[in-house]
């Protein structure tokens, strides 16, 4: 790697070296730059996180509220041994960002988990501009193509009305962080009581508290009548998919929201009557749009289809790279 890189891949992670900070760690480090508070994004034991304020309820949720977090506001310009540091909206999560380096005229950009379709439970993705693109590539495949999510939540909502009719309860799996407030944002609140796992209701509260709106729910353990569910949405994790869990509920319809539900055979291997194709990352032209407004030179794709999309965008004649980070070969199932 030429020595004057802004960026290098060590065994800890993605490393500025000018700068002497971390993004996104897979080891304690000093100093982490983290995009945002999902499990594989944000890890315990750093001296010192940086992040955007919009995330500082969630990533203290996460790894603590004791961490020595300085949190910023999107746009703000923190000098880190010279280098400046700015995060930027990646529409991903509430508090997801974009990690903006510039160092001697040179500006780098660490994309994180990004989603160009903006959505109420976060700031809208910023297209930036750069020499050097870090992007994830998810769902880089042709054949990751979303629909609009109004139509996604309207096909939700009518597959909660038909359960009421049938007096079925309507349970909906969702990754906690995120997805899960993006889809309660979505549900029309006036056909019946939502519901929630623990784990859904804790990250909904730091969602509340950052000022996002959201329709009330209620913690499953807190309702005694096993009946109180029946025509109502339940809204947990794909881990709460055990009979020792989904036992409360009576004549249940199963569903699960995920980018993956695209894929045939998803939805059969999941054992659920519905699969919603709803995803808080990009499709696969999300990711070649933005990949090209950003005008950067220098292409890295990391965290999912990296040959696929490398081998595309060196087609269109971009200098694009894979680079193999702890995430490029385990393709996230759950949180996407
Ligand atoms: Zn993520
Ligand atoms: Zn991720």
């Amino acid at each position: 790697m030429p020595k004057n890189e802004l960026l290098e891949i060590t065994a800890a992670g993605i490393y500025c070296r000018p700068g002497d900070f971390y993004i996104d760690p897979w080891q304690a480090v000093d100093r982490a730059v983290i995009t945002h508070a999902h499990a594989d994004h944000a890890r315990p034991d750093c001296r010192h996180y940086l992040a955007a304020s919009d995330g500082e309820g969630i990533l203290r949720l996460r790894l603590g509220n004791d961490i020595r977090l300085q949190s910023v506001g999107y746009g703000e310009k923190v000098a880190l041994n010279g280098v400046s540091v700015s995060l930027h909206p990646a529409g991903h999560v509430l508090g997801s960002a974009q990690v903006r380096i510039e160092h001697k005229g040179e500006v780098w950009v660490v994309s994180g988990d990004y989603k160009i379709e903006s959505d109420t439970t976060c700031a809208a993705f910023e297209q930036l501009k750069c020499d050097t693109f870090v992007t994830e590539s998810t769902f880089g495949l042709p054949v990751f193509k979303w629909r609009p999510q109004t139509d996604v939540f309207a096909d939700i909502n009518g597959w909660w009305r038909s359960n009421q009719a049938a007096e079925k309860t309507s349970v909906l799996f969702a990754y906690s962080l995120g997805k899960a407030q993006r889809v309660i944002a979505g549900l029309d609140a006036t056909l019946g009581p939502i519901f929630t796992h623990g784990a859904v209701e804790n990250v909904n509260k730091c969602y509340l508290q950052a000022g996002i709106s959201l329709p009330e729910t209620r913690h499953v353990a807190s309702v005694e009548k096993k009946n109180a569910f029946v025509g109502g949405m339940v809204v947990v994790p794909p881990s709460a998919d055990t009979p020792a869990y989904t036992k409360r509920f009576t004549n249940v319809s199963k569903a699960f929201t995920s980018g993956w539900m695209q894929i045939r055979g998803m939805r059969r291997r999941r054992s659920v009557d519905r699969g919603f194709v709803l995803s808080d990352h990009s499709d696969w032209s999300g990711l070649i749009k933005t990949i090209m407004a950003s005008e950067a030179e220098n292409i890295w794709v990391t965290h999912g289809y990296t040959a696929e999309v490398v081998q595309y965008l060196q087609e269109q004649g971009l200098n694009a790279r894979q680079v193999d980070t702890r995430f490029s070969s385990g393709i996230d199932r759950t949180e996407a």
